[in-house]
């Protein structure tokens, strides 16, 4: 029932449109996508591993490769807890690759409406701060004209009233797409691609990080570990969808 409310409160398109994920012509709504792809957004229900985000089957707050991971002298979670509110698969996963591969604007907005009112409404937030986006490196942004996690980051600030820090951090060089490689060579890959801006002080703040796909876990840790080192207090990581 959830689902059906929060993705049947959003009417601003004009009709008749086609549905932007499958061509099919929308005649008789005013949501934006049909009602066939609609169906096929899936939530990430809870429990969930508070670490990584993942869907547990059991009332454990780990999972086991978080557990695992967490008893490895070499590795460190800079974070303190994610949140994922889909599941990266059949419309989502169509959904962001129209966003990044077509700039579809109208879809990023129809998308992030969606992720701000699931943001408002979570307790997590209750203690933050500041909220802040993981980087595009800014060629890629120039190049594609815009950033989705930079839109989502907005529009999540205006539906909970948290400030925005748009440039807290920013991207020191480009890197491989996270997606060929293996979990190591994502920390590799992305390790000191980023830096933090010294223009703010973040000192003992509480701090949301945005996202779209949390995946491994990565690039929100190299993130998390810059804002920790650079005082910090608290990091919550909160993506539109868990890979
Ligand atoms: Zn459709
Ligand atoms: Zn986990």
């Amino acid at each position: 029932m959830l689902f059906k409310t929060v993705l049947d409160k959003t009417i601003d398109f004009v009709y008749p449109h086609k549905c932007p994920i499958c061509n099919t012509i929308i005649l008789n709504s005013t949501d934006y996508i049909c009602k066939n792809c609609r169906s096929q957004i899936y939530f990430n229900q809870p429990p969930y591993c508070k670490l990584c985000g993942v869907h547990l089957s059991n009332t454990k707050q780990l999972c086991k490769t978080c557990a695992e991971l967490l008893s490895t002298e070499n590795y460190k979670f800079w974070y303190d807890k994610t949140v994922s509110y889909f599941i990266y698969k059949d419309t989502l996963r169509k959904i962001l690759h129209i966003i990044k591969y077509k700039n579809d604007l109208k879809l990023t907005k129809y998308i992030g409406n969606k992720f701000a009112k699931m943001v408002k409404n979570d307790k997590s937030i209750s203690k933050i701060d500041y909220v802040t986006p993981v980087p595009l490196y800014f060629k890629k942004k120039l190049r594609r004209g815009f950033d989705q996690t930079e839109i989502f980051s907005k529009m999540i600030s205006k539906e909970t009233k948290i400030k925005l820090i748009p440039d807290l951090i920013y991207r020191k060089k480009n890197t491989i797409p996270q997606s060929e490689l293996s979990r190591t060579k994502r920390a590799q890959n992305v390790k000191n691609a980023f830096a933090i801006s010294k223009r703010y002080n973040i000192k003992y703040s509480n701090i949301l990080l945005i996202d779209d796909i949390f995946t491994t876990g990565a690039t929100v840790n190299e993130c998390a570990r810059l804002l920790k080192q650079n005082g910090a207090n608290y990091i919550l990581v909160v993506t539109l969808a868990r890979g």
